[in-house]
């Protein structure tokens, strides 16, 4: 069953292709009826293997939960690396005082300052600049990135009319770092692989909190790295702080990811580790699980062949901002190839990453009676002029099957998450939610543009969760946004951390 699953999307990609083939034999008659037909061919083709019925969600759920398993009974015993972030405790509330931060890993990086009084408050009083990493930047030397990013720091910090600033008192950063790293510790750890388009070798196997630590000190500024965490851990820091019933945290921007807090003695592979609250947030860089469950269709394929990591990350590339448009893109590439519906060929549509997320999103939420959006997008990215509306509904149809996969994908791993916690309500909800009882906690802090920018993303979303964990558990499960949290966290984690 699971193998044959994989095959059946392969299979789909041949039929296609003999389609083709016997279309130039058969020769010009009834073209026009049967190049339509070819192009809703296609279009079902792609809605069929790339199906995501309950059952086949209930199937990611359960093998998310096994590889959760997997990953954390050896090292490498899965494609979940599941990694100790030595994040043992989360901000409760009392934390206080001027903390500083920095989010690097995606599009933007962001520099914050975060003021705590002492008391859980749930407006979160911030300061926060974003910048958009220059491209040359992501694939050059790390002190080149680096001394960038400490100037920008350095610029923030001294902008600053917060009286705190007067007082000469050596200031306290979180630095989150959205890759997979192998810490030692909660303030360091190294750089496993890059991800999203980044790409500095002399990084990798260096420690990321080091290598800004050694930039602060080069531009003089006062300042130390106190935590090393992810987008997903200051996510859930965030979500904690708020909500002390937050047990995960979720992010679907750039990439993909997911974080939770587990017990001690379930990390098998590291026996002995003892904390003193009995728990440790575990980073699951869930964006390279895999099972055969996944709805993978032959555009899934392509996509991944053409990236420059193959067989990595591949449930990122079904959900994630950095991909979407891109299998959108393809589909609509496939359907000018079988046909003249969309105009003379477009060399465009040849163009990886062309069709940005957003401006899919924009497609898919076209509200116009004549899809006006649609045919501005086809016109001034893609070059296709002139569409005729059933066109443009077929694009909408593209985008929306598209987004409604990775929408319930992500649904179905945030259930794995809660199964493999015990809290997906299979072993029943023992009457009403109460904070003593830890197995009915069950928040989860979710964040990330594709969730809070995409309304029929976080709509299928949340659909998927209702169909996934029954009426009666849905409303027991909290997707609790955060904004800001993956920058916000840090600092709340460097004011815990803090020495
Ligand atoms: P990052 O992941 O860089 O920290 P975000 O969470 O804002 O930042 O995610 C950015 C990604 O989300 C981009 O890759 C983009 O493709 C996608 N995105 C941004 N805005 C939208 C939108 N309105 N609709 C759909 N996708 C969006
Ligand atoms: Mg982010």
């Amino acid at each position: 069953m699971m193998e044959r699953k994989l095959v059946f999307g392969v299979a789909v990609g041949v039929a296609v292709g003999a389609c083709v083939v016997a279309a130039v034999v058969v020769g010009r008659r009834v073209k026009s009826r049967s190049k339509w037909k070819r192009v809703v061919r296609v279009l079902e083709e792609f809605e069929v293997a790339g199906d995501t019925p309950v059952r086949r969600l209930r199937q990611v759920v359960d093998a998310m939960a096994v590889e959760m398993h997997a990953g954390l009974a050896s090292e490498g015993g899965s494609k979940l690396k599941m990694l100790l972030t030595y994040v043992d405790n989360l901000p409760n509330g009392s934390e206080k005082g001027t903390f500083y931060a920095l989010d690097l890993g995606g599009t933007n990086f962001r520099v914050l300052r975060v003021h705590l009084g002492g008391q859980r408050s749930l407006s979160l009083e911030h300061d926060v600049e974003r910048q958009p990493i220059p491209e040359h930047l992501m694939t050059g030397t790390s002190e080149d990135l680096f001394d960038f990013i400490a100037s920008s720091l350095k610029d923030f910090v001294e902008k600053a009319d917060d009286p705190d600033q007067l007082v000469a008192r050596r200031k306290e950063l979180g630095f989150t770092f959205s890759f997979p790293v192998k810490h030692a510790s909660a303030s360091s750890g190294v750089l496993i692989k890059w991800t999203k388009g980044f790409s500095i070798e002399d990084m990798v196997g260096q420690d990321a909190a080091e290598s800004l630590q050694q930039a602060i000190d080069r531009i003089g500024l006062d300042m130390r790295v106190s935590v090393l965490i992810n987008d997903t851990l200051g996510t859930l820091a965030v979500g904690h702080y708020q909500d002390p019933d937050t047990v995960a945290a979720v992010i679907i921007g750039t990439g993909t990811n997911a974080c939770y807090l587990e017990r001690t003695d379930a990390i098998i592979k590291c026996q002995g580790l003892l904390t003193t609250s009995g728990s440790m947030v575990i980073n699951m860089e869930w964006g390279n699980f895999w099972t055969s469950h996944l709805p993978r269709t032959t555009y899934d394929i392509d996509l991944d062949v053409d990236s420059p990591n193959p067989n990595e990350q591949g449930f990122e590339k079904m959900i994630s901002g950095m991909y979407l448009g891109d299998i959108v893109r393809r589909v609509i590439l496939r359907i000018s190839q079988e046909s003249d519906v969309l105009g003379p060929a477009s060399t465009r549509l040849l163009m990886p990453f062309i069709l940005r997320t957003p401006s899919m999103a924009a497609m898919h939420e076209d509200s116009s009676p004549d899809l006006t959006e649609v045919a501005r997008t086809l016109e001034d990215i893609l070059e296709i002029t002139d569409t005729p509306l059933k066109v443009r509904k077929l694009v909408v149809k593209i985008c929306d099957i598209v987004t409604r996969r990775a929408a319930r994908l992500a649904a179905a791993g945030i259930v794995g998450i809660l199964k493999k916690i015990g809290r997906d309500g299979s072993n029943g909800i023992a009457g009403g939610r109460s904070r003593t009882d830890i197995k009915l906690r069950r928040t989860v802090a979710i964040e990330g543009s594709l969730y809070t920018s995409y309304t029929m993303f976080r709509e299928y979303l949340h659909e998927a969760l209702v169909e996934i964990l029954g009426e009666e558990t849905a409303p027991h499960v909290i997707l609790k946004a955060t904004e800001d949290g993956s920058g916000i966290g840090a600092a709340l984690l460097a004011a815990s951390y803090s020495s």
